[in-house]
Order: structure tokens, then C-alpha cells, then sequence
């Protein structure tokens, strides 16, 4: 049996809420366990999985859904097993909010707990060996397992917290895990919520030069603002000839199939590597393996990031001062903001407040 408290959400009913059609009304969170944190939510950033989700572009979805999962918010209850926070405590939510976390899980105990057999979205999932649906943030409430909430660092400000608990350590975690640093050069592809991050922790981590790959260069001010050494635009056929075997790792967040991923291989170096972590409704482009086999170029795809390495992304940023991009709206305000965000208009993350 699902709980009988009632929370207060921005719901969508069916695939058309995508357009600007949430309901805001009553919802029913997981039943609290010892383990859980109730959350009054404070604020929450607008993922493009949030319009995948609400469309059901990647699936049918779980309606009604409550989706957002950039989630702040202070501590209003919490179960007697959580001792790591204090009630008022300031935490943050990301993607996943929960795993098995048990001593024999390879994945948990290796900081790979996305990969997890039992990993819970945070939103459009259900609890494993309950009723339980897990709901977003889009909402007045949250309730999650304290384990997948992680405090805010004092000197990070909410509404510059609340996208990187999805946003950022999308592309944190990568960038990490292949090497970006000293002596690398790194390309980001597509310059939207994930994308500028992408430039600012591939700058952070001491990369030697980091490009933004963008379909135009619209964006060039912003990202040389954000520490990129330039802009490439790939809408000129023949823009990938003077980039040959330039770049030792690039990160795609690139939104949709139709992205010329010939092009963004024959840019690597021998060895390098090309991580897509977007996630486009269509089925990836069609591909040779020539580029890969001949210039033993690596292809691979990276999910959120580990309980670690949040941790570690926060404290960074509060400790060097990083800033993501945002701009906020009151949440009451959501589905107009929703199709500012269809139209492609953040700069780079809209970020709800309540
Ligand atoms: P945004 O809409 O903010 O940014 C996406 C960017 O993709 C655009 O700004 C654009 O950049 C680029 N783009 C769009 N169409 C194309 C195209 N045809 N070819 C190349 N690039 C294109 O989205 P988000 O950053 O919020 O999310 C990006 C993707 O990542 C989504 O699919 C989302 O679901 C996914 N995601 C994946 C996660 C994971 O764990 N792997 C976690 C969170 C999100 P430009 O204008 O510069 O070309
Ligand atoms: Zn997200």
C-alpha cells in the first residue's frame, strides 16, 4: 500500500503535459521508513529529461509523474536510522535517489552505484519490493532515502547547487573517470545545461584546452566566458578537417541523433575517447566501425555519477568558487517556463523556486 500523506506537486497527466499542461494538485509519497528525509523543497532544476520524461519520448511514463531531479531543499523530518543530518539541514537531491547498498552489490561497492541492479530514479520509477513510486521535484515536498541526499556546502548558493545534482555530475563524473586534466585538450559537445558544465569542470580539472562543439557559433561569448579556448560550429559540412586528431576525450550531451558522429570521431586522437552521455529519443546514428578500429577510438556512454564523486563536485565547486549558469523562475510560473526550455531558450539551466 502506497502512504496516505499527502504532498503538493506539479503533476503531468499524460504525454501533452510537456506543453505547458502540469496540474498542480495532491500527490502520495513512498511510505516513510527509518531511513527516509522528508524535504521541503526549496528549489529544483529544469533537465531536458524532464521533457523526455513528461512526453514519454523515452517510453511510456509512469503518469501521473512528478518530474525534476535537481532538487534542494532543508530537512523537516527524518527516520531515527539517519544520523548523518540534523532537521533544517540544507541537502540536495539528484537523479537517483536510491540503490541497494548492500556489502555483496559489486556496483555499490565500487562508487558505481548508477549502475546498481536496484537503482530508483528519482522520478517516473517505483521502490523495488513495494508500491512505492518515486516523485520529483517539481513539488512543495520530497521524500527520499537520506542515503542518495547529500548536503550543501555553506558556500554554495541554492539555485547554483540545484543543477549540478543532475546537470553537473553528469559531466563531472566522465570527465573524471576519462582522464580530463593536465596535458588533455577536451571538447564538450552541445553547449545546453549539461554542455556548459561540461566546460567549466573540464576547465577546472586543469585541462589543458577545452572547446565547446556546438551546431553554431551563436554561443561563442558565453563560452569563452565559461574558460573555452573557442567554439567549433559543426553546421559547415567540412568543419571536422582542421580538428583532425586534436582531442584526447570529448563529452557529448548532444540532445538529438541527427549530430554528425563521424566527424566528432575522426576529431579524436588514437586512443581517445568520445563518452555520450545525452540521451535523444532516436536510435543512434548509423556508424562504420572503420573509425573505430583504425584509429582504436573509444565509444562509450557514462549515467549520472557516484555518491563520491557528488560529493567531491560540490565541495570543488563551493571550495574554486565555480558558478553554473542560471536563471530562476517562481515554480507557480512552471509551465510557462516549460516552454521557454521546449524552445531552447536557458542559458544555460532554468532553475524553479518556491
Ligand atoms: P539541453 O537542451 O540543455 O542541451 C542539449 C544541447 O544539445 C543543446 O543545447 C544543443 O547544443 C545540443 N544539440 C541539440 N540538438 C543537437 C543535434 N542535432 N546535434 C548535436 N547537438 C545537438 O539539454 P540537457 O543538457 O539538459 O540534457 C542533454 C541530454 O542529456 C538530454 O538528452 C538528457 O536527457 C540527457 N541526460 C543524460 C544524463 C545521463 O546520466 N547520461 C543525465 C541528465 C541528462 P548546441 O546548441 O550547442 O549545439
Ligand atoms: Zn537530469
Amino acid at each position: 500500500m502506497p502512504s496516505t500523506d499527502e504532498f503538493t506537486g506539479w503533476l503531468g497527466l499524460d504525454a501533452k503535459s510537456v506543453e505547458g499542461n502540469l496540474v498542480k494538485t495532491t500527490f502520495n509519497p513512498k511510505v516513510f521508513t527509518d531511513d527516509d528525509i522528508d524535504i521541503k523543497i526549496s528549489h529544483c532544476g529544469m533537465c531536458a529529461s524532464d521533457l523526455h520524461t513528461l512526453r514519454s519520448g523515452w517510453g511510456a511514463s509512469l503518469y501521473p509523474v512528478v518530474v525534476g531531479h535537481e532538487i534542494i531543499g532543508t530537512i523537516t523530518r527524518k527516520g531515527k536510522n539517519v544520523t548523518q543530518f540534523e532537521i533544517g539541514d540544507r541537502v540536495g537531491v539528484g537523479a537517483q535517489c536510491a540503490s541497494c547498498l548492500k556489502d555483496d552489490c559489486y556496483e555499490c561497492t565500487h562508487d558505481n552505484e548508477p549502475y546498481c541492479t536496484e537503482r530508483v530514479f528519482t522520478y517516473n520509477d517505483t521502490f523495488p519490493g513495494t508500491d512505492d513510486v518515486a516523485y520529483g521535484g517539481y513539488a512543495l515536498q520530497g521524500r527520499y532515502p537520506a542515503s542518495f541526499a547529500f548536503k550543501i556546502p555553506d558556500g554554495l548558493p541554492s539555485e547554483i547547487a540545484a543543477p549540478m545534482m543532475c546537470g553537473g555530475i553528469t559531466v563531472y563524473s566522465p570527465l573524471k573517470r576519462n582522464g580530463a586534466g593536465p596535458g588533455k585538450t577536451v571538447g564538450i559537445v552541445g553547449i545546453g545545461g549539461l554542455g556548459h558544465f561540461g566546460l567549466l569542470f573540464a576547465k577546472a580539472l586543469g585541462s589543458d584546452k577545452v572547446y565547446a562543439i556546438s551546431r553554431s557559433n551563436a554561443k561563442e561569448a558565453d563560452v569563452l566566458a565559461m574558460g573555452a579556448e573557442g567554439i567549433i560550429a559543426t553546421k559547415e559540412p567540412g568543419w571536422a578537417k582542421d580538428w583532425t586528431r586534436k582531442f584526447d576525450l570529448i563529452v557529448s550531451t548532444a540532445n538529438n541523433a541527427d549530430m554528425p558522429l563521424h566527424d566528432y570521431l575522426s576529431i579524436l586522437k588514437p586512443g581517445g575517447r568520445f563518452v555520450q552521455v545525452g540521451l535523444p529519443e532516436e536510435p543512434i546514428p548509423q556508424i562504420q566501425f572503420g573509425p573505430l578500429v583504425t584509429m582504436n577510438v573509444h565509444l562509450l556512454g557514462s549515467l549520472l555519477g557516484s555518491r563520491s564523486e557528488i560529493t567531491e563536485m560540490l565541495e570543488t565547486s563551493a571550495a574554486t568558487g565555480i558558478k553554473s549558469w542560471v536563471q530562476t523562475y517562481p515554480m507557480e510560473e512552471v509551465n510557462e517556463v516549460l516552454k521557454l526550455m521546449e524552445a531552447g531558450e536557458a542559458k544555460y539551466r532554468f532553475v524553479l523556486c518556491n
